[in-house]
């Protein structure tokens, strides 16, 4: 029987090992949280698909044109054409298991309008699709728990892969209780760990996810795919803890982005200069086009009768009513851009094995399928599907030989209580304070050179006095040795970002503001001893 170690269990975490038991194979499903904690509980607008009797007319090709074109055309046709001809049955598979889509007035699944689609086909669950999904995946998980098929490790973090030579043998984790790490043997291990957003600070999702595997996984040689591709949401609401997203449901229904102009008469200027579609352009150029404006930007649904707001944004009502005591039923919200997704991460082929072999990446962490830009409604879909495509790929796979890493194990354990007992000297949630300010302030929708390498000498300034930075006994250590991985990560992102010299999907420059033909391919940027080095993908080595 083949054992899989699966790390990060949001909905691609649980979809591949939902998948892998289904195939006879053995899970241990490892995350510091339970699954009901998990980023993917947040996602409320939906999840993407064509489904054979709608309405609308709606093709697969389309689907696949739209995704294609939305990312810039940066993202492979092969694994895009995958995702779109799969998403169907992926529907079809989510109600099976008790995910309950919200109906519309003839009873079929109700699904209405994201940015960038030439149709409507975002399917939801009121205004808690990732919640209905996260729970359905859980009781299939449960399912197999008891069928001894899948063990959850809670508690637990990664800490670095158990690599030689190219091939991953499993992962040394933390416990979180115990304080120790910990070798996972396995067959294959999958990275299921989100996106990145400690990098940012504030952004509209979860600090579970802050890079550290992605970037201790750089170290250890695995390459990275389209950093500088980062998506800033175009409608969010600042508030005390974090950016609250305003669901792009919002713009869906029909909701009109302005600002004021010195009359103080409205300025519809994404109707302006598209059309009447204006409010629904993709992410990346509503975005640019409110940072541009240069002016507070508000964003109206108040025109929808109040009957309309409660059954289809129910949300987004308490949300604002909530946290900055406004009704939207009578006044519009006050929005700006904000980091909310990475279309960057580990760059994997289209069967989600990553650089290093028996090595996968799914969900966010993983670099497929969104290009430059990702289409509200398509991570959704990403996450459950290549959850399944990664399963298919591990059975497929001869098992190959065994080697013990006890001797490393014991060296990491010794480094980690060394340092716990050494005096406590530097506040590290300074310096994550501070790395946060450095990315948010340099790497914002619009870069240019000299912010980018201001950036990098910042950073570059903490990976250099890395040997001064004492532990920080009190903070959890996970926090203590997870710093230098998420600095070199941060060093990685600005890299790629200086190196594509154009402005593409969600990577604005300010010097090179158009597309730029030698640069249609995705960035690849891989470490070795403290040298970054980046290149094109041109021959389709991983996504195609
Ligand atoms: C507010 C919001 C709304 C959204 N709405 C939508 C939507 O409507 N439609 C859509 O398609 N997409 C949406 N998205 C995006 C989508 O929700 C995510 O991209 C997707 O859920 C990611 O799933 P995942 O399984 O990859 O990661 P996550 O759900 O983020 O799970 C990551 C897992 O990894 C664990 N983990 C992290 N670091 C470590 C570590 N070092 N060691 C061990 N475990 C670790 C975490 O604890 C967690 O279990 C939204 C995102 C946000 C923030």
């Amino acid at each position: 029987m083949k054992n899989v170690l699966i790390i990060g269990s949001g909905i691609s975490g649980m979809s591949c090992a939902v998948n892998c038991a289904e195939k006879g194979m053995h899970v241990i499903l490892a995350s510091p949280f339970p699954s009901e904690r998990a980023q993917s509980v947040m996602a409320a607008g939906g999840i993407n698909a064509v489904l054979e009797d709608n309405e609308e007319d709606d093709t697969v090709e389309s689907h696949i044109k739209d995704t294609l074109k939305g990312g810039a055309y940066l993202a492979g046709e092969e694994s895009v054409r995958g995702l779109c001809e799969g998403a169907g049955k992926i529907i079809k598979y989510l109600e099976d298991i008790g995910t309950v889509f919200s109906l519309d007035d003839k009873g079929r699944p109700a699904h209405r309008a994201f940015g960038g689609q030439s149709h409507k086909r975002t399917y939801y669950c009121g205004a808690s699709t990732g919640k209905q999904i996260v729970t359905a995946l859980n009781m299939e998980v449960r399912r197999f728990e008891t069928a001894g098929l899948i063990e959850r490790r809670l508690g637990m973090c990664f800490h670095s892969g158990l690599i030689k030579d190219g091939i991953c043998y499993g992962a040394i984790l933390y416990g979180e209780s115990t304080n120790k790490l910990e070798a996972v043997y396995a067959d294959a291990v999958v990275m299921a760990t989100g996106g990145q957003n400690v990098l940012f600070g504030k952004t509209t999702g979860s600090t579970q996810c802050d890079g550290y595997a992605a970037g201790k996984l750089f170290e250890q040689g695995a390459v990275l795919k389209n950093l500088e591709f980062i998506q800033y949401h175009p409608t969010t609401m600042e508030t005390a803890q974090k950016r609250m997203l305003i669901s792009e449901a919002v713009r869906g229904e029909g909701g009109r982005l302005f600002y004021l102009d010195e009359n103080n008469e409205r300025v519809y200027f994404m109707e302006n200069k598209y059309g009447p579609e204006g409010n629904l352009q993709t992410r990346d150029v509503v975005s640019r086009e409110i940072y541009e404006t240069g002016k507070d930007v508000y964003l109206d649904i108040s025109f929808l009768d109040r009957k309309t707001i409660f059954a289809r944004l129910p949300e987004v009502y308490e949300l604002c009513l909530k946290y900055r005591n406004i009704d939207i039923t009578r006044e519009p919200i006050p929005v700006a851009p904000s980091v909310h997704f990475f279309m960057g991460g580990l760059a994997v082929k289209n069967d989600h094995e990553t650089s290093i072999r028996n090595l996968y990446a799914v969900g966010e962490c993983a670099s497929i399928y969104h290009g430059a830009n990702r289409l509200g409604g398509n991570s959704l879909l990403a996450a459950v599907y290549g959850g399944g495509v990664a399963a298919d790929a591990i059975t497929r796979r001869e098992d190959g030989e065994k080697i013990l890493f006890e001797d490393v194990l014991k060296k990491e354990q010794e480094k980690l209580t060394q340092a716990a007992d050494t005096e406590s000297t530097f506040a590290y949630a300074h310096i994550r304070d501070d790395v946060a300010k450095i990315m948010q302030e340099n790497l914002g929708i619009v870069r240019d050179e000299k912010s980018l390498i201001d950036g990098m000498e910042q950073i570059d300034f903490y990976i250099k006095s890395a040997g001064q930075i004492k532990y920080d006994n009190s903070v959890l250590q996970y926090f203590n040795y997870s710093l230098p991985g998420i600095l070199i990560l941060a060093r990685a992102v600005l890299t790629c970002a200086r190196f594509r010299k154009e402005s593409r999907g969600s990577h604005n420059r300010k010097e090179f503001t158009e597309i730029e033909a030698g640069f249609s391919y995705p960035t690849l940027i891989s470490y070795d001893n403290g040298n970054y080095s980046v290149r094109l993908d041109k021959e389709g080595e991983y996504e195609s």
